[in-house]
This record gives structure tokens, C-alpha cells and sequence, in this order.
């Protein structure tokens, strides 16, 4: 499910379930975390100029949102953990593998080629282990809002009820002072 959240109820926690918005379970951790916008589709076509152009335009037209405690759940945090640990294990690779390519001579530059391959997937993993990564959030172009496109049913529900109550809460205030207002202002009769 995909639930669109203002970004200023991110960034302050207001109306954030206690709930992990990747599995819909209770939160058990809370930890600052940063969202950034994905590039802009055409910066995409500037990969054929170069890593480096594409890489300058994603920096500078990236939004970012920042969430002071965004909840995390057990499941979350054993993801985050052997995402790491994996993926270091298989960047380690690299240096052992030209070690090992010293002594198989034959097969070395085979050897090299894998491990070059097992650190990239490697760094991949890791970064998708992140605390950043892990809720799946994506800021919006213009940076009002973030956008979970995966988020667990359990998680979107809950925040659509407390955005629901809070709105709720805040029509009946703005009643409230309308009626003061009118009779305050009511002719004495
Ligand atoms: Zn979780």
C-alpha cells in the first residue's frame, strides 16, 4: 500500500504511528533518519554523459526531509544488521581475493573479476540496510511531502486514523473559536 504524508508531520512525528511503516509492527526503536528525493527522470539520461554530471544534478535538486525519530520495528533492525554484516563480508572479498589471485595465478584474474563483482553487490546491500533506506520513503519533487509506496496496510491505516483524528480535532477548534467569535460579536438584544 502507498500512503503520502506531509512533510512537516515527518519531521516532527505528529500523527507517525508507533508502528514500523516496513512491517506494520510495533516500534521498538526510534532513530533520526533522513529522506532525500529520487532524481528527476531526466537526470537519468545524463548517466550516457558520465557517473559524475548525474551525480551533480542528484545532489543539487535532491529535497531532503528530516524525521527526528522515525519508529523501527525488531524485524527492522535484524534487516539492518545482517544487511551489514553481510554486506561487508562481501566487500571484504576484494583484498583476499588478490591475495588469493597471487597464488592461483591461472585463474588470479577470474578471481579479481568475482570479487569486483561480490564487493558491488555488497555495497548495494549494505546501503539497503540502512536506517535511511529501510522505511522505503521518498521525498516528494517540490519537498512538501513524503511518499512510501510500499508501506505495510497496518501502518497506513493507523495513519490515516490519527490524520483523521487530528483533523477532526482541529475542525472542532476552529468551530469553537467561530462560535466565540459570533458571540462575542452578537448585537446586545
Ligand atoms: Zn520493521
Amino acid at each position: 500500500m502507498s500512503i503520502t504524508i506531509p512533510s512537516g508531520l515527518v519531521h516532527n512525528g505528529t500523527g507517525i504511528p508507533d508502528l514500523c511503516s516496513r512491517h506494520g509492527e510495533p516500534a521498538s526503536l526510534r532513530k533520526p533518519v533522513k529522506f532525500w528525493s529520487k532524481p528527476p527522470t531526466w537526470a537519468y539520461f545524463l548517466i550516457l554523459l558520465g557517473a559524475l554530471p548525474f551525480l551533480i544534478v542528484t545532489l543539487v535538486m535532491r529535497k531532503e526531509v528530516q524525521a527526528q525519530a522515525w519508529p523501527f520495528c525488531p524485524q527492522c533492525e535484524k534487516l539492518h544488521r545482517n544487511r551489514l554484516i553481510i554486506g561487508i563480508s562481501l566487500i571484504a572479498l576484494l583484498p583476499l581475493s588478490f591475495v588469493l589471485a597471487n597464488a592461483f595465478n591461472e585463474v588470479g584474474p577470474l578471481l579479481i573479476l568475482l570479487a569486483f563483482v561480490a564487493a558491488f553487490a555488497g555495497i548495494i546491500l549494505q546501503s539497503r540496510g540502512t536506517y535511511r533506506v529501510l522505511p522505503w520513503g521518498f521525498v516528494s519533487q517540490d519537498g512538501s511531502a513524503v511518499d512510501f509506496p510500499k508501506a505495510h496496510p497496518n501502518f497506513v491505516a493507523a495513519a490515516q486514523a490519527a490524520y483523521a483524528h487530528a483533523a477532526q480535532q482541529y475542525a472542532a477548534w476552529q468551530a469553537s473559536q467561530h462560535a466565540g467569535y459570533d458571540a462575542g460579536h452578537r448585537p446586545a438584544g
